[in-house]
């Protein structure tokens, strides 16, 4: 003590600095945010801890001020150079002596950084795991004074979880070598098996856990029947997020670069984003995207973990997720500035099909193909759910909402009609029975519509009890009848024939009458009346999402020209300069003086020093 980014704060009060007046003076935030506080206090005075916030929650404030108030440097152990990066930039615009170590430094540069960290200049330090865990980082700490170290995104020691990092296993020598320095490990991924692995592994036996809720009562979920996904995709971003940041997943590359192709000729500021595109490409089209106002990246899955950029206004999935923990962390990169944004989804039948057959077909050991399909099926739960879809989902986590229904997820908006189909169900599944569990959907469908085709015909299936029991229903709702009773478990996939289904043990009950099948209605006048209500909310949905009154408006266009400005000036990301929550603070406030722009929050000390009368001059000019 003291450490140079503290002096800042001890010019705002004599005494010594307290977490609160570093929060105020550094990061220009009035207040902590939930169990924030806590973590700080616990970390501060040298505890470990396990801390399991969701994305957004303020994670990186549990480890930064810690390492600012304690002597010596905080070691951060981030897997993604693009993450760590941004941290950094963030931390140096708002005068926090940060670094950080990977393999894309030049040797001088990084023996320039360990020079530094030896020497005491610096507060935080981020490096890749498997640099970290070479012999000479390793001796290189032990020569230095370090405050703590920080395990960010921890859940990649767990060898079930979905993100798997074998470096990070190594991460146990940590607490073996370095016993007397304070451990945090910190993750957005809470299921109970992930958990208990980061404790064993990071040896936090004993270290409390803090865990907040999971809840983002800011994002809307919403699940839809496939149909045309790509139309679908289109009026979705058209009517509801013109202008906006948003992610589109997709599963395979092929189908990533058609729907990109497909976005851009709507009119869309579309990129594509996938492990098989040239490197430059790719790390081209993820700069725009951080950076520029409004485009949209589709990718694969490979994109995203560590991407901090806090006004994505969407996330959309065109295939179904692996689990729900990869739902939760891919929709939750939208909305992290904790204003409204969209979790949408199109999901249909081959969807699970597909999923099924990559499980079944994977060479995995026994154990691990009935993990995956446990996930499956707690994801098709929560898809064909009729009940509200954050509940479902904490309750995956462990968590209850005080609430039954959010009121803000597709199901608590327009609740589904639910009937019971258990006939429609037997038909279905005797149709199966009949033709000798050997076709799709298509023929089936045929059948039970009465359609006299060349196969059906072919295979003498018109003359079969089941022809044609079905008329009633149109296509579309047998395709739903069948997606649900497949979800459901009553039928499966036949792993060797291609397309066919087989019945499931618990297919024989149904057909017996012992077990009823409720299923969602999906009548076409219910589809059309719940696309016009949706695309009403939705509109009023994107006005609140920039919610500016028109008098700032013109100032906050302005600021945002600045910011645009700095930030290509000074080579970071935009959000990095200020993100929107502080631009609007600004635009509502209009600011005058010094001591009233640091009244908004995002504005710390250094920030103050540096843009203060840039900003007063811009507000000034425009209230002209
Ligand atoms: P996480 O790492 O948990 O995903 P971050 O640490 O990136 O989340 O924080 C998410 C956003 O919340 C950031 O924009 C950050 O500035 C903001 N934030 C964090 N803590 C606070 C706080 N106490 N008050 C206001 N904003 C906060
Ligand atoms: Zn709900």
């Amino acid at each position: 003590m003291p450490q140079p980014a503290i002096a800042a704060s001890e010019q705002k009060s004599a005494t010594a600095p307290t977490a609160l007046s570093v929060l105020n003076s550094v990061f220009g935030l009035p207040a902590f945010r939930g169990a924030q506080e806590e973590i700080v206090r616990h970390v501060t005075t040298g505890g470990n801890c396990l801390v399991l916030m969701p994305t957004g929650g303020g994670k990186s404030l549990c480890y930064q001020l810690p390492s600012l108030l304690r002597e010596g440097c905080g070691i951060v152990v981030s897997p993604l150079i693009a993450l760590m990066r941004d941290q950094v930039a963030g931390l140096l615009e708002a005068g926090v002596k940060a670094a950080v170590l990977n393999s894309t430094l030049s040797w001088d540069d990084a023996s320039e950084i360990e020079q530094r960290l030896l020497a005491g200049d610096l507060d935080l330090l981020y490096i890749a795991p498997e640099r970290l865990l070479t012999p000479r980082c390793l001796a290189m700490l032990s020569r230095a004074r370090l405050a703590l170290f920080a395990v960010d995104e921890a859940h990649c020691v767990s060898q079930w979880g979905h993100d798997f990092r074998p470096e990070y296993i190594g991460l146990s020598v940590l607490a073996e070598r370095f016993s007397g320095v304070p451990r945090i490990a910190l993750t957005a991924t809470a299921d109970d098996l992930t958990r208990r692995e980061i404790v064993e592994r990071l040896a936090l036996n004993g270290a409390p856990s803090f865990v907040a809720s999971f809840d983002r009562p800011n994002i809307r979920y919403e699940i839809i029947d496939k149909k045309n996904a790509r139309m679908q995709l289109k009026a979705f971003i058209n009517e509801r997020h013109a202008g906006d940041a948003g992610i589109v997943y997709c599963l395979s590359r092929a189908k990533v670069e058609d729907t990109a192709a497909a976005l851009t000729r709507a009119g869309i500021a579309a990129l594509p984003y996938h492990a098989g595109l040239d490197a430059s490409l790719r790390a081209r089209n993820q700069d725009r995207f951080l950076n520029e106002d409004g485009v949209v990246i589709v990718a694969t899955v490979a994109f995203g973990m560590g991407i901090d950029k806090p006004d994505v206004r969407f996330v959309a999935h065109l295939d179904l997720p692996k689990s729900i923990e990869a739902y939760y962390q891919e929709t939750g990169r939208a909305g992290r500035d904790g204003k409204p944004a969209d979790a949408w989804m199109t999901y249909g039948l081959a969807d699970i099909v597909q999923q099924r057959r990559m499980i079944d077909e994977s060479q995995g050991a026994e154990a691990f193909k009935r993990v995956s399909l446990d996930k499956l099926n707690a994801l098709v739960g929560l898809v064909e759910t009729t009940h509200c879809r954050r509940t479902r989902l904490l309750g995956y986590f462990g968590e209850t909402l005080k609430a039954m229904k959010c009121g803000n997820c597709d199901n608590c908006l327009s609740p589904p009609k639910v009937r019971d189909g258990s006939v429609i169900a037997q038909k279905l599944l005797s149709c199966v029975y009949r033709t000798g569990e050997r076709f799709g959907a298509v023929h089936l469908i045929d059948i039970l519509t009465g359609r006299e085709t060349d196969r059906v015909k072919q295979f003498g299936h018109h003359r079969l009890s089941v022809f044609g029991i079905g008329a009633d229903l149109n296509d579309k709702q047998w395709r739903a009848a069948l997606r649900q009773v497949v979800a459901l478990g009553h039928l499966r996939p036949d792993s060797e024939a291609f397309g066919a289904f087989k019945l499931t043990e618990s297919a024989r009950d149904v057909l017996k009458g012992i077990t009823a099948v409720m299923l969602r209605e999906e009548s076409a006048d219910a589809i059309a009346q719940r696309g016009t209500s949706r695309s009403k909310r939705g509109s009023k949905f994107v006005s609140v999402s920039r919610d500016v009154s028109s008098q700032s408006a013109g100032l906050m266009g302005a600021l945002r020209a600045w910011r645009s400005e700095m930030a290509r000036k000074h080579g970071v990301p935009a959000y990095v300069v200020f993100n929107d929550t502080t631009l609007e603070g600004i635009a509502t406030l209009q600011p005058r003086t010094h001591a009233q722009l640091h009244a908004v929050a995002g504005i710390g000390d250094k920030k103050l020093e540096r843009y203060g009368d840039a900003l007063i001059a811009l507000v000034e000019k425009e209230a002209r």
